[in-house]
């Protein structure tokens, strides 16, 4: 079922830890209604990126969430959070098109080198950008670290 023209329901629901341990993650209706809002977030970033998107992870029901140790207030909960993608864009550049947009967002956060978290949400958006790397934590900004100048850097 396609959400909007390039988005579809089952890739911003499909979770490989959901299937092999038989976890519900299904959502409801209002869950439903972010999603819908989330994947029209998502064109528009395919369309600023002028590529396909690729969503390694968006609806977590709670107990999915759990399991996979999402934070406790994660917005992938309510279906209003994506990790996303761009072939042939490092996670960097795909951030940082995204802070220099007009995009209204709550969270942008560079998971450095793997991926781009993108957090929607219904009340007044932070457009709060940080940059995580295992064993730095948090940081305020988008952060250019060295091992990020890879080929895939376009
Ligand atoms: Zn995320």
């Amino acid at each position: 079922m396609n959400l909007t023209p390039y988005f579809t329901l089952g890739e911003l629901t499909v979770s490989e830890t959901a299937s092999r341990r038989g976890i519900d993650n299904t959502p409801d209706a209002a869950v439903m209604s972010n999603l819908k809002r989330l994947a029209e977030f998502l064109e528009k970033v395919r369309a600023l990126a002028k590529r396909p998107v690729v969503v390694s992870s968006g609806y977590r029901s709670p107990e999915l969430n759990k399991a996979i140790g999402g934070s406790e207030r994660s917005a992938h909960m309510s279906g209003l959070a994506a990790d996303i993608n761009v072939p042939g864009l490092a996670p960097y550049r795909l951030a940082s098109l995204i802070a220099e947009s007009d995009l209204v967002f709550d969270q942008l956060i560079l998971e450095f080198d793997s991926w781009v978290h993108v957090g929607l949400t219904v009340a007044d958006p932070r457009r709060e950008i940080l940059t995580i790397r295992k064993g730095t934590g948090y940081r305020s900004g988008l952060i250019l670290f060295a091992s990020d100048r890879g080929p895939s850097v376009v």
